[in-house]
């Protein structure tokens, strides 16, 4: 399995990383490597010191296709579920003031945290999602899907011309403003209706 990830796409964060609006679906890939499941420990990584949380909907996958036009999207995916988009930002800067790729800084071991699966309904499709993070119990990301640039199947129409989907890969949809970084010690909560749906223990 692969995970496919969105960057740059609510607005406020966009700017608040000094970035432009893109054009397009900013689009990386992490490796399957990359999964930390839900509620697992979170350890620190030497090579940076500067790491982020990225709160984000993380929607699963559920058959195969390729050139998925974006009217039949939504049957692509089933469930989701919020998750970290880990990410070492001072490596990150590095890399795009030099026009490098950005995997280093993205897409190494446990950098996506995904907690538990929630089932879409026929109706919970044509709604958006609010959702939260918490960090040591205070809130400092709450976001809405309907604020994103690029819609679940506008994303999913896109990435598939280049990268064909396949059942169990999972969608980063990107983060909502308010990333910032963590420390040793720090817990992280995402909530979705009131509810945990993961926790992350940085050790
Ligand atoms: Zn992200």
């Amino acid at each position: 399995m692969k995970i496919i990830c969105i960057g740059r796409n609510y607005a406020e964060h966009t700017k608040e990383l000094n970035n432009a609006i893109p054009d397009n679906p900013v689009v990386f890939i992490k490796p399957s490597t990359a999964l930390l499941k839900c509620n697992a420990d979170f350890y620190y990584p030497l090579f940076t010191q500067d790491l982020h949380y990225e709160c984000e909907v993380v929607l699963r996958v559920c058959k195969n296709g390729k050139f998925i036009q974006e009217n039949f999207a939504s049957t692509y995916f089933d469930a989701f579920t919020l998750g970290i988009d880990f990410t070492a930002r001072d490596l990150q800067e590095l890399q795009k003031k030099k026009g490098l790729p950005w995997e280093i800084a993205k897409a190494f071991d446990n950098s996506a945290v995904i907690g538990d699966m929630i089932p879409f309904t026929t109706e919970m499709k044509t709604k958006s999602i609010q959702f939260q993070l918490q960090k040591n119990g205070i809130e400092v990301q709450n976001g809405n899907t309907a604020d994103m640039l690029f819609s679940f199947e506008k994303i999913i129409a896109y990435t598939s011309q280049f990268f064909s989907l396949q059942q169990g890969d999972l969608i980063f949809t990107g983060t909502p403003s308010g990333v910032g970084p963590v420390a040793i010690g720090d817990n992280l909560v995402g909530l979705y209706d009131g509810e945990e749906v993961f926790s992350c223990a940085i050790k």
